[in-house]
């Protein structure tokens, strides 16, 4: 997406005001920090709940040693507007009790934003966003990261929109019991369905009626094509990125992307060093196996204590693995951005970060929220236009977000006639 006129002027406007340009010092020039800060910055995706449940973390948090993605310091350091929390409930530790650890997710984000009346509120829509913005207020949502959250009820996933949860994503690594997942489609273990079963084409439904984004992240291909076929409002990729350039399962290919074009829908990249650099899975894959093997040794030795096992523990170990493997530059990242504005369209890409669900694995340059900036420089340097950059930032979800909400108000006005 490079655009030559717009790269000349830059260079032209940068000798003309020296101050302005990005230093090593001073990575991110005014022009980037005024486009920047002239935006709804929307991401899609943070794990901070476990940090919330786990760890007691306060997101109101100023400690300099804290290596976390979110708080809200640097939420406001980085601009952001609106964080969609991810409730994730990890479906090995959570064995039989999917729901309630769910709703204890879910508390946890309004335990925050209640702790925070002046710099943080709970959203649920396009209009609370806004709103949010007006009162310089970080917006707080939430999405569910797994179907299996629901545990095969339609009315807990009635529940939990009630509660205010804005998406949901169809699996998450594990397969449900109406979608398949990337995660263990190869597994033959698992019984899978060739896709979603007839509940699941339901519970897509059930999801356009009630205005909850659909989020095809994580699922197997044969999910997504059968989601797509299914659903009557754009989806949304809540943290994907290309399969094009990373080879994991987990990515999406180019049809995916056009597809998700063609749907109106977006595709929140993912910050995941894993999904945005081929060299960093390809040694993540071949640690896999070890790394796996210290994290069920963990767990074991907790059991046999009669510790509980918690995602913080495992969290620990997988950042000592991770720590092995060089981080790769930004650059990765802003090709992911780029290749999904090509293939996908510059109306259909936007941020998806996975912050605090990635064991610190993010580029080089991207410790927390409060870089966020960084992106936009990143994005100018390769000729983006302030708009588009815009879109990128969070215009594009929030044009997605209003259309779920349109098509919701549309589906109950035909079905109370
Ligand atoms: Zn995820």
């Amino acid at each position: 997406m490079t655009n030559r006129p717009v790269l000349l002027l830059l260079l032209v406007s940068s000798f003309a005001t020296a101050q302005t340009s990005p230093t090593p010092a001073n990575p991110v020039s005014a022009r980037a920090l005024a486009i920047h800060n002239s935006a709804i910055v929307v991401d899609t995706h943070a794990d901070t709940p476990q940090r919330f449940l786990d760890e007691g973390f306060d997101i109101g948090s100023t400690d300099p040693n804290d290596i976390g993605h979110i708080s809200l310091d640097k939420a406001q350091r980085g601009n952001l507007g609106a964080e969609f929390f991810s409730i994730w409930v990890e479906p090995g530790t959570n064995q039989g009790h999917f729901a309630q650890h769910t709703f204890d997710l879910i508390d946890s984000v309004y335990e925050q934003a209640a702790r925070h009346p002046g710099r943080m509120r709970m959203a649920f829509s396009v209009a609370d966003i806004e709103r949010a913005h007006r009162e310089h207020k970080l917006a707080a949502l939430m999405g569910i990261e797994g179907g299996h959250s629901i545990e095969n009820d339609v009315h807990l996933l009635r529940d939990y929109y009630r509660l205010g949860v804005r998406y949901m994503t169809l699996s998450w690594s594990n397969t449900n019991e109406w979608a398949d997942s990337s995660g263990d489609i190869d597994d033959p273990k698992v019984q899978h369905h060739n896709g979603l079963t007839d509940f699941g084409k339901q519970v897509v439904l059930e999801m356009n009626q009630l205005g909850m984004m659909v989020d095809i992240s994580h699922v197997a291909d044969k999910t997504f094509w059968d989601a797509i076929a299914t659903t009557k409002a754009p989806v949304i990729a809540s943290h994907s990125s290309a399969r094009a350039l990373v080879n994991a399962p987990r990515n999406m290919t180019d049809d995916m992307l056009r597809a998700v074009g063609k749907n109106g829908g977006v595709v929140q990249v993912n910050f995941f060093n894993g999904f945005d650099d081929q060299a960093f899975w390809d040694a993540a894959k071949a640690q896999a196996k070890d790394k796996a093997a210290a994290i069920q040794k963990m767990l074991d030795d907790k059991k046999a204590a009669g510790q509980p096992a918690k995602y913080v523990d495992i969290d620990r170990l997988d950042r000592e693995w991770t720590a092995k493997i060089p981080r790769p530059p930004l650059k990765v990242l802003i090709d992911h951005i780029d290749h999904v504005a090509k293939i996908a369209g510059i109306d259909h890409v936007g941020l998806g970060s996975d912050f605090d669900g990635v064991s610190g694995a993010t580029p080089q340059g991207i410790d927390s929220a409060a870089d966020l900036p960084k992106i936009t420089q990143a994005l100018l340097d390769r000729g983006y236009s302030a708009e588009d950059i815009k879109k990128i930032l969070g215009g594009n979800l929030l044009r997605v977000f209003g259309e779920v909400e349109r098509v919701s108000r549309e589906l109950q006005g035909s079905s109370s006639k």
